[in-house]
């Protein structure tokens, strides 16, 4: 039986690679190498390959998938967002490109108000304050946070993981919620008595921003120095989607001047770069782009990934179409 290459860019869950393994007309490579491939390790390791499983990290545009072959049938990305992938240039060659929608939503919702609740309750500056020994015993305005009872959530993009969010914390925390989306989310709209607005009308009326588009040329700096005027000078700004959607310079200059009362990102518009001046400050969580890196996430992307890759060698369109 002649086998088909599928190559693995970097190694991901093992729950994912046995299923690939088990594939007896799959000849199974995986880099070797625990890091990022080099353009022309990338370049060189899809060389022949009839599906690439990818990264969020890998740049897959024309010239690897030219670099392939004309053989290659499919790319599974490990990720809910594909802006990593260029879907054109695939669509032109005729190739599947596929996403794992749907496995990390739990994962990143919770990132969301663990960075939320992080930042109203002080938790990196508390910690911080306890170590260094300056805890000298109980005061009466100590490290004093704010709660989220009665405060309005504006999420930007309520698909799946920003309907989510407001799950959680229309339930759990007494959040009104409003959105903005470019599709109505009627379902939220009788759920939560969600109010759809537009984007500026949000960022008027939220305490919490709170971001889940994908990056696409219309979200490329949606929160530039212009929208982060509109906020609150009260109001928090949470990003678990893609780094670019927010300008950094002008965050770190809206939270500097403290036009806003903090930040949770946990993407970075140059990333792993942060922007000049934004480790420096107090006001702002940062976390390693680890919005989805739960166990149960990771391992459900893996499978996902996976499966998506047995179709397309077996020449049917995968389940997960990126789209
Ligand atoms: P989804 O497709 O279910 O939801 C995206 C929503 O954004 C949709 O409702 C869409 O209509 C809306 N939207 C698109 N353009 C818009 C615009 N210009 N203005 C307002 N709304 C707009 O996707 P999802 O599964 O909820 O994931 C959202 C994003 O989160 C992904 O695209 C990905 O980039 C990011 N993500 C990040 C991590 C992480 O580790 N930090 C993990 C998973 C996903």
């Amino acid at each position: 039986m002649e086998k088909r290459k599928v190559f693995v860019t970097r190694s991901i869950p093992e729950a994912g690679l046995a299923l690939l393994r088990q594939q007896k007309n799959v000849r199974l490579i995986v880099s070797p190498h625990d890091r990022v491939l080099t353009r022309a390790e990338l370049l060189r390791g899809v060389k022949g390959a009839d599906a690439i499983l990818c990264l969020l990290t890998d740049k897959i545009d024309g010239a690897v998938m030219d670099s392939a072959g004309p053989q290659l049938k499919g790319i599974a990305n490990y990720a809910v967002g594909f802006d990593n992938i260029d879907l054109a240039a695939a669509k032109k060659r005729g190739i599947w490109v596929s996403n794992t929608p749907g496995a990390s939503t739990n994962a990143v919702a919770e990132h969301a108000v663990a960075l939320l609740l992080a930042l109203m309750h002080r938790l990196p500056e508390a910690d911080r304050f306890v170590r260094a020994g300056k805890y000298k015993g109980w005061a009466p305005m100590l490290l004093t946070g704010s709660e989220l009872p009665g405060r309005t959530l504006g999420i930007v993009g309520v698909g799946r993981i920003g309907s989510a969010l407001a799950h959680r914390l229309a339930d759990g925390f007494g959040l009104r919620v409003v959105y903005s989306d470019v599709i109505r989310n009627i379902q939220l709209e009788k759920q939560f008595k969600a109010k759809r607005l537009s984007l500026r009308q949000l960022l008027r009326q939220a305490d919490v921003v709170s971001l889940h588009v994908p990056l696409l040329p219309s979200t490329r700096h949606l929160i530039g120095a212009k929208e982060l005027k509109l906020m609150k000078p009260t109001a928090y700004l949470i990003n678990t989607s893609r780094g670019p959607v927010v300008d950094e310079k002008a965050l770190v200059t809206a939270l500097r001047h403290q036009t806003i009362a903090g930040a949770g990102l946990d993407v970075y518009e140059f990333e792993p770069k942060l922007a000049p001046g934004l480790a420096k400050l107090n006001n702002v969580i940062l976390t390693p782009h680890i919005a989805s890196a739960t166990l149960e996430a990771r391992t459900a992307m893996a499978i996902m990934a996976a499966k998506n890759i047995i179709h397309i060698i077996a020449g049917k369109r995968p389940p997960h179409l990126a789209q």
